[in-house]
């Protein structure tokens, strides 16, 4: 099968909401009135975020879940995406199951697949997103302020769960490692609640490389510090047998890759962010709050409390950073 038979097979799909899709040397899109234009975008590369030989179907939902995400975490809605791969042959099978799992997420939050490039090469997959926020309602990492809690999503923890049980760092049982599989290689991203949250929240991030690290990345902007109660943290099931140990904390303050989102939110919003998230549907938890930096203050922008309010120790416990 040639370029031009796989890109007419496997890429171009009806769209929505687009004037001009595949097939052209460019998409045109028109953003609606009063809305800007967000976009993001996302490479996922084999033998780095993905091992050899992974399911071809979860790799298409992930590519663009992520993606999906960081839009969330903006408050935006999606509606465009663009995807350029490098593959190192043309395996029907896998391209089939490949465009199955990113297309059937796609057409669950209505987004059209407008354009990409096809290249052989070692396989690498590389999302562009784009959707519509109304104008200055995104919500932005540096919008944090004083006196707002802090919140998460769902539940924390299970992604990095999963890849620690893959590598045999740490052992369960086969069904909880299902679970918590599933959260690493499908995750849902949390669209509907970012755009619930606009009016609402200061400020949002999305959980890709753990609370501490993102969280920071929130204060940082900000010009903020936070501290967070680490026994409120939400943790599934699976992982609820070993929330009050090392590794069990470890993997709720550390642990990438859950998509799920933090934010922050005035006090007296508290209200509308149950509500918001009732309107989701998905559970959302108060872990902390954010209180103004001091002056030159050097330490690190998240501290991290027990239950009882005594400081918790992280011996070296950070995010991920592909270059740490
Ligand atoms: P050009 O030579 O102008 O870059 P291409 O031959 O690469 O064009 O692509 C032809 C058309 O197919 C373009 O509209 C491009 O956006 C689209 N396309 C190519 N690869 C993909 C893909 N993987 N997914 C979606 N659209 C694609
Ligand atoms: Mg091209």
């Amino acid at each position: 099968m040639n370029e031009f038979a796989l890109i007419e097979k496997y890429f171009t799909h009806r769209t929505r909401h687009t004037l001009l899709g595949v097939g052209d040397d460019a998409a045109l899109i028109r953003v609606r009135r009063g809305h800007t234009l967000a976009i993001s975008v996302d490479m996922l590369v084999e033998g780095r975020h993905f091992f050899k030989g992974a399911d071809p179907a979860a790799l298409g939902h992930k590519a663009l879940a992520v993606n999906l995400s960081d839009l969330a975490a903006m408050g935006a809605t999606p509606r465009w995406a663009t995807l350029a791969l490098a593959l190192p042959g043309a395996d029907t099978r896998w391209l089939a199951a490949f465009t199955g799992g990113f297309m059937r997420l796609a057409r669950a939050h209505g987004v059209d697949l407008i354009g990409g490039d096809t290249t052989r090469g070692p396989l690498n997959l590389c999302v562009q997103i784009m959707g519509e926020v109304p104008a200055a309602q995104a919500l932005r990492r540096d919008g944090a302020r004083a006196g707002d809690e802090v919140w998460v999503s769902g539940t924390l923890g299970d992604a990095a769960l999963a890849v620690a049980a893959r590598k045999r760092e740490v052992r369960i049982a086969a069904a909880q490692l299902r679970a918590a599989a599933r959260r690493l290689d499908r995750p849902v991203p949390r669209v509907a609640l970012g755009a619930a949250l606009r009016g609402i929240a200061h400020s949002a991030i999305d959980i890709s490389d753990g609370l501490l690290a993102d969280l920071g990345h929130v204060c940082e902007r900000s010009g903020m510090c936070a501290q967070i109660d680490v026994d409120a943290l939400p943790v599934s099931r699976v992982l609820r047998a070993m929330r009050a140990t090392r590794v069990g904390r470890r993997l709720a303050l550390a642990g990438g890759d859950d998509y799920e989102l933090c934010f922050t939110a005035p006090a007296a919003r508290r209200a509308a962010v149950l509500r918001a998230g009732a309107r989701a549907g998905v559970a959302v938890t108060c872990v902390g709050s954010i209180f103004k930096r001091r002056r030159g203050y050097r330490g690190a922008p998240v501290r991290v409390v027990s239950a009882r309010g005594e400081g918790v120790r992280l011996d070296g416990v950070t995010g991920f950073d592909h270059f740490g």
